[in-house]
């Protein structure tokens, strides 16, 4: 019956001439779907090959990121110059003042033991498992020429002594991606207060928070609580790397709302940590907790005497010039 049906079929558009268009049509559709389908095969293959780069980058990003020569620095900002000639000292200086840093280069010179890592914010695709944590959150978006892939990433720096910055960073490849982070943690830097508020050790040293506050962004809301000295940090992995960064030791957390995106989560974070410094202390209360804001004092005595070192090694190199 069906050999019948379709020798009908071909007689009658045999039979009939406007038919032959409508077949080249359709003729014209098939090919146009086999391209599509070539363009897709290659897209799913050049996706394969990011996954295997991006594996391979990732184990180099580990690590602390060596900073640019700061003699090359040429200051584009007025900021940027003060700091190169020597009359801005301090982070504090200008942080205090609530100026905008614009170039990475004046966190670079004015804290050079800054440490730089990044936040496993994304997962791995599918295959063997798949979901595994990983450095860059991969999206992608579907046209005519296939899939365009996209990284975001989240960098934290900090010098382990009050200073933190939290940045993120999109782009079509991943280096990009990486580099924007870590300049936008930079230029985002800010203070954090610190001391004792646990009721267990009333020790007034700096080695956790003075005092609860509450952070919030989108659904997550945190709260970080003094905890007593040797606690450690009892929070979220990503969560600790920041506060590590900070200098701050024992914590102790209550969370709540979707921790499961990591982004909010740190967003969140990051808004507890900037309401540490805009509660109003008395003297008394700031010596009974032991707060210190930004660097601790010691410390900074130190960096006054590396900063005495500083410009003899100046005054060598402008002699050599
Ligand atoms: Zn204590």
């Amino acid at each position: 019956m069906s050999e019948n049906i379709k020798k009908g079929k071909s007689e009658k558009s045999k039979g009939k001439k406007p038919v032959f268009p409508k077949k080249d049509v359709k003729k014209g559709f098939k090919k146009e779907d086999k391209k599509i389908l070539k363009k897709k095969d290659v897209a799913i293959e050049k996706a394969e090959d990011l996954d295997d780069s991006i594996s391979s980058e990732e184990e180099t990003i580990k690590g602390p990121v060596t900073s640019k020569a700061i003699d090359d620095w040429t200051p584009k900002t007025e900021l940027g110059r003060l700091v190169k000639e020597g009359k801005i000292n301090t982070i504090d200086e200008i942080l205090d003042r609530g100026r905008a840093i614009l170039e990475e280069e004046i966190v670079d010179a004015l804290l050079p033991n800054m440490n730089v890592d990044l936040l496993m914010i994304g997962q791995a695709k599918g295959k063997f498992g798949g979901g595994q944590k990983r450095v860059f959150r991969q999206t992608q978006k579907k046209t005519e020429e296939g899939n365009k892939p996209h990284f975001c990433t989240c960098a934290v720096c900090g010098d382990g002594n009050g200073h933190v910055g939290v940045g993120i960073g999109k782009a079509k490849e991943t280096v990009p991606a990486r580099e924007k982070a870590i300049r936008k943690s930079k230029m985002n830097i800010f203070k954090i207060r610190r001391g004792c508020g646990s009721w267990v050790c009333n020790c007034a040293e700096p080695h956790s928070i003075p005092y609860k506050v509450v952070g919030k962004c989108s659904s997550v809301i945190i709260e970080l609580l003094p905890a007593p000295k040797g606690k450690g940090l009892v929070v979220e992995k990503e969560i600790a790397k920041i506060l590590e960064k900070a200098g701050i030791k024992d914590v102790w957390c209550r969370v709540e709302g979707q921790t499961r995106n990591k982004l909010t989560l740190v967003n969140a974070t990051v808004d507890a940590l900037k309401k540490l410094t805009l509660m109003k202390v008395s003297p008394e209360q700031r010596k009974a907790l032991g707060i210190v804001d930004g660097a601790m004092k010691i410390e900074a005595e130190e960096e006054l005497t590396a900063k005495a070192v500083l410009p003899v090694k100046e005054g060598t190199s402008a002699s050599t010039n």
